[in-house]
């Protein structure tokens, strides 16, 4: 039996799992990143968070037929590096490939985070029964992948599907990456929060005022009545509506996938974001595209990643 691993490095958190060919998850290890000890410290982790999950399944390092490895910024396939990670110190020009390739023995494919959470959708998650998908990851930022005819989406450098940077309102709200309007400023989980600290400076009358709270709890709210909550959560639908319309209206999928801490909100938002997508787009491309929440959720990024690694063993090509 063969057997893969998945990786999804993030900032705080290093995930990973044993994962079958079918995308089944075997076994399962978390560790820290450790991000501040800079790149090579968190390559070794890698590597040893690899050896780690394979004791936890019980499986042969030897017996694993290759490791895909996500991570939360843009990279260069072809070379196997990470160009520049913003949220990892001193991430510029890192062969994340070869040192954990040299470090295990074993093959290892290179992957962002997001587009490896729609490619474990698209095997063996809520998009597993279409050929065309896209999925948007709302959390901390907004991420994005795409799935045409079976293949990832990337673009002639690999700069294919940053969707959370797609301008839905032009000069808007000031994004990281250096332009305004950026669809993240908008619909991410930290943007509702955000919009809602600014709207109750502003003086909005809400149960929020005076309390921390998350974009779960903006949520609630507005599930319970609370108007300048619900105003919030309208607003968001809305945009996200924006974007979306756009996706269908460039892609025409057969499948729109929302995952990330959003997913807290559930199905009553997903059909609030369905309304505005039904009066914006084009009929044609808005009837044949379901609007779904991801079936994996927090394991799509790994599962995604174990099966990309899966590909690039059974094909020799990219996934
Ligand atoms: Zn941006």
């Amino acid at each position: 039996m063969k057997y893969y691993v998945g990786i999804d490095l993030g900032g705080t958190n290093l995930k990973l799992g044993l994962v079958s060919v079918e995308g089944k998850m075997l076994a399962r290890h978390a560790s820290p990143t450790e991000a501040a000890r800079g790149p090579q410290h968190v390559l070794a982790r890698m590597a040893q968070a690899v050896r780690d999950v394979c004791v936890v399944g019980h499986v042969d390092l030897a017996d694993v037929a290759a490791v895909g490895a996500a991570v939360p910024a843009p990279i260069n396939w072809k070379a196997g590096t990470v160009p520049l990670a913003p949220n990892l110190p001193g991430w510029r020009n890192i062969g994340v490939r070869d040192a954990i390739q040299e470090d295990l023995g074993r093959p290892v494919v290179l992957e962002n985070d997001a587009n490896a959470a729609a490619y474990g959708e698209f095997r063996c998650g809520a998009a597993r029964t279409v050929r065309s998908m896209f999925i948007l990851t709302l959390g901390t930022g907004v991420g994005g992948g795409i799935i045409i005819d079976g293949h990832m989406l990337r673009g002639v450098t690999d700069t294919a599907a940053e969707l959370g940077h797609m301008i839905i309102q032009h000069g808007g709200r000031p994004c990281g990456c250096g332009n305004r309007g950026c669809l993240e400023q908008y619909a991410s989980a930290s943007a509702v929060v955000g919009r809602m600290k600014e709207a109750l400076a502003a003086g909005g009358a809400s149960r929020l005022e005076g309390r921390d709270f998350s974009c779960k709890d903006v949520f609630d709210a507005a599930a319970a009545g609370d108007a300048l909550a619900d105003r919030l959560v309208e607003e968001t639908a809305e945009y996200l509506g924006v974007g979306i319309t756009s996706l269908l209206h460039t892609l025409n999928p057969e499948m729109a996938v929302l995952t990330g801490g959003m997913m807290a909100s559930g199905e009553s938002f997903l059909e609030r974001v369905r309304t505005y997508v039904r009066k914006m787009a084009f009929e044609r491309a808005s009837t044949v595209c379901p609007i779904r929440w991801s079936t994996l959720g927090g394991d799509g990024g790994i599962i995604g990643a174990a099966l990309a690694a899966e590909t690039f063993d059974r094909t020799g090509q990219p996934a």
